[in-house]
């Protein structure tokens, strides 16, 4: 935890002087809501009509109700332990936290079954554009404002895997963000596990695993993105699917990737990145949902991996959509909020498979 000098200092002088209470002149002490946020390393939901604060710190939920500095609330923990530190109140329309609340606070969270360990995290992601090189995966050719047009599954998965790496790159300068590759060229299936595999972990930390696609389909009106989680029940999927075009280059990552232990994660990920999705290009091209949706109980979760396809080439609504580049764009910010959002409850929730 990096805990801010001027905090620290502030900090040491209340316990020194014994200012426990928030009493007037004492006020300069307290922190502001972003600072007590950091120093907690949690959410706030806020409900400004009943003034009740809803604090996520790692698996822990803590409710208070703020009144004035005057007025001392209590914060119930997880609906049953009891805080009496006088907690947050309204000063000036915004929330101040007195550092002894904050103190307390995290000695409570301390002694508490399932205490909030919090460092569990994401070490490193790694983006797969699918295909490449001498394979360009699907291809669909339409007349698009009455010129002639030719797509390529390759470029597209790559133009969107570069994007969101870029973004990604920006988002975590703190984690190793990979690509299995950057331009067009054909890596061995053995090569994009390879990446991943190549990443050391210790028992705390996980890797994301995102590929790329699009799809493909002898129906011409079939269209529309998914997202699929990688479970073991996904292998059996594919296999059974008779019109999926991607089987052969599919079915090996997969088996590859069944050695690890993930599918919980798996599953949360693809939710969060189909809630960006909708929100991002649903009015534009039909969701088809997130496949292989059986829950799997697997611990010690290492590599949370959805493979998502954009949308079909051989659509033709979806093959206008495709050659769009802000509509790629759009795919690549939606993929990178999707990620990022699971990203922050999963390392906030210190994994979610642990404990249980
Ligand atoms: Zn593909």
């Amino acid at each position: 935890v990096a805990v801010r000098a001027g905090f620290r200092l502030c900090f040491s002088a209340a316990l020194v002087f014994g200012l426990a209470l928030p009493v007037p002149g004492a006020f300069a002490l307290d922190l502001d809501l972003p600072t007590a946020l950091r120093e907690l390393k949690a959410d706030l939901r806020w409900d400004p009509l009943s003034l009740t604060g809803t604090l996520a710190i790692g698996r822990h939920q803590v409710v208070f109700r703020a009144y004035d500095e005057q007025t001392s609330s209590l914060a119930v923990i997880d609906g049953r332990e009891v805080l009496r530190e006088p907690g947050p109140y309204l000063s000036a329309g915004g929330l101040l936290f007195p550092p002894a609340f904050i103190s307390a606070l995290g000695a409570a969270l301390q002694n508490m079954p399932g205490a909030a360990g919090g460092d569990f995290r994401i070490a490193a992601v790694i983006v797969d554009p699918g295909h490449g090189g001498k394979d360009s995966g699907a291809v669909g050719t339409h007349v698009i404002d009455g010129k002639k047009i030719t797509l390529k599954e390759k470029d597209i998965t790559l133009q969107v895997a570069l994007d969101l790496h870029a973004r990604l790159v920006a988002a975590y300068p703190d984690k190793r963000v990979l690509l299995t590759r950057k331009a067009d060229t054909f890596p061995r299936l053995e090569d994009r596990v390879e990446v991943a595999n190549s990443v050391p972990l210790n028992e705390k930390e996980a890797i994301v695993f995102i590929s790329i696609h699009a799809n493909a389909s002898f129906n011409k009106s079939a269209r529309g993105y998914e997202v699929w989680y990688l479970s073991p029940e996904y292998r059996r999927t594919v296999i059974d699917r008779k019109d999926y075009s991607e089987s052969e280059e599919v079915f090996p990552i997969l088996n590859a990737m069944m050695e690890e232990e993930y599918t919980t994660e798996s599953i949360m990920m693809a939710r969060a990145i189909m809630t960006r999705f909708d929100q991002a290009i649903g009015a534009r091209s039909p969701s088809r949902g997130i496949k292989a949706e059986e829950w799997f109980v697997v611990r010690n979760a290492r590599m949370p991996s959805v493979l998502v396809e954009l949308g079909f080439i051989t659509n033709p609504e979806d093959a206008r959509l495709l050659a769009d580049q802000e509509y790629l764009r759009n795919l690549s910010e939606a993929l990178y909020k999707g990620t990022v959002d699971f990203v922050a409850t999963f390392e906030r929730s210190g994994g979610f498979t642990t404990d249980r």
